[in-house]
């Protein structure tokens, strides 16, 4: 059985500790730890985490292998400390049915850099009109839990309703895209002070704020689970608060880009900074830094959104909206919420490890850094600074909002049950 010893790392960022891996699991934490046939890691001033889980990652396969693979999404979660990513659903084609999703589940397994957990969509072809076989893709081999329409949003809501009561039947989630169709129709960016300045079609909060609204009563009405997809303003958080205090079952997401840049970007022209939803105001950002830190928005998750040159590299008007996120999104948390002192390290592993894997209901990860764990751990280098250099990304993609920018931190190791995928901040 392969051993390795991680020795002094701070574990959840708390006093050195060596842990041993024996196999597939974590056979001991403490000091001094015994290293006789071990391979050794010195870890001394790094931070141990358990492997870190994404609720909202897009691997564009089938359909879009031009842009991402399973193969090469995984890698790029790798790199980013993630041994389990949630898929969405909007691939082509759509995951609406047990046989793709399965083959998705299959993908994820031949790959081997991390656990892929496919998301069912809601509607047929997301479509918004019919229930998709929900029922059967969670009977399926992917054991499907969590069904989105992501990129667009469960407008109807009858529908909506029914999907609610529908996931109950197997304590699954239903994750809402927040986006009324009808008040977006034309945007290209947050409604605000710079799209009126710049002439561009605004994308208001309500728009995110009425469904959000909508989707909690309809929760609480049917005593269902509804997960809320990137909240990315003040008002958003206020209305998740508000459902959290009255008790029902919300939960929310945040993606690192939201808690770092504003729409002030988009006077540069550049799509690379073109996401849906937008990019709000300073006045959001800090509300929504202040709700992951106080526990209203339970999870980061990175809405990983990769598109080829070709897609992005033209007019913002015709730039398709997402970002990369999976190899930058720890740095970005590192800088904005732990450098920020708004959140430690156990907050970290909490907000990206144990409360995504939660909401999952994913197995084996998402677990304490203790004996007898499965050994899906991150280990990160919090004091590393470096220009972001999308050259050097795992990813098939290159739109990422931070080329040339400074951000702290660097994922050093991966282990995905044990095993290395993840060595000197290099794919093993
Ligand atoms: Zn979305």
């Amino acid at each position: 059985m392969s051993k390795i010893l991680i020795r002094g790392a701070k574990v959840l960022g708390g006093e050195p500790q060596d842990v041993l891996i024996e196999g597939q699991n974590i056979a001991a934490t403490g000091s001094g730890l015994d290293a006789e046939g071990a391979t050794v890691i010195e870890a001394a001033g790094q931070i141990l985490l358990p492997g870190l889980v994404d609720l909202h990652t897009h691997l564009r396969e089938p359909g879009r292998e031009d842009s991402e693979t399973v193969l090469t999404g995984t890698r790029a979660a790798a790199v980013g400390g993630f041994t389990a990513v949630h898929a969405m659903a909007n691939t082509f084609p759509v995951a609406d049915t047990a046989g793709v999703v399965e083959q998705v589940w299959r993908l994820g397994k031949e790959s081997g850099y991390c656990d892929v957990q496919p998301v069912g969509a809601v509607t047929v072809g997301l479509e918004g009109k019919q229930l998709a076989e929900l029922g059967a893709m969670h009977d399926s081999a992917a054991g499907v839990k969590v069904f989105s329409d992501d990129g667009k949003c469960v407008d109807d809501a009858v529908i909506m309703r029914r999907a609610l009561e529908y996931v109950k039947a197997f304590d699954g989630v239903v994750a809402q895209h927040a986006q009324e169709p009808r008040l977006t129709e034309g945007a290209q960016m947050n409604e605000g002070v710079v799209s009126a300045e710049l002439g561009l079609g605004g994308w208001p909060a309500v728009a995110e704020e009425s469904i959000i609204a909508r989707d909690v009563l309809l929760a609480a009405h049917v005593g269902s689970r509804v997960h809320i997809c990137h909240l990315s303003t003040a008002g958003s958080v206020e209305i998740v608060r508000w459902a959290k205090s009255k008790g029902w079952d919300v939960t929310a997401e945040v993606t690192p880009h939201h808690l770092l840049l504003t729409d002030e970007l988009v006077r540069t022209y550049n799509p690379v900074y073109k996401v849906n939803p937008p990019l709000r105001t300073e006045a959001d950002v800090m509300a929504l830094r202040e709700a992951l830190a106080d526990g209203t928005i339970d999870c980061v998750a990175t809405d990983h959104a990769p598109h080829p040159h070709e897609d992005k590299d033209c007019e913002w008007a015709a730039a398709a909206m997402g970002m990369v996120g999976l190899e930058t999104a720890l740095s970005v948390v590192q800088q904005t919420m732990v450098d920020t002192g708004l959140l430690d390290w156990a907050g970290v592993a909490d907000r990206m490890s144990l409360r995504p894997a939660a909401i999952g209901r994913l197995e084996g990860h998402g677990r304490p850094v203790s004996a007898g764990e499965p050994a899906n751990l991150t280990l990160v280098d919090p004091s590393y600074r470096g220009a972001v250099d999308p050259a050097g990304f795992a990813s098939r993609s290159r739109n990422t909002p931070y080329e040339g920018r400074e951000l702290p931190g660097r994922v050093t190791h991966t282990f995905l049950r044990g095993r290395a995928t993840v060595v000197d901040g290099k794919l093993a």
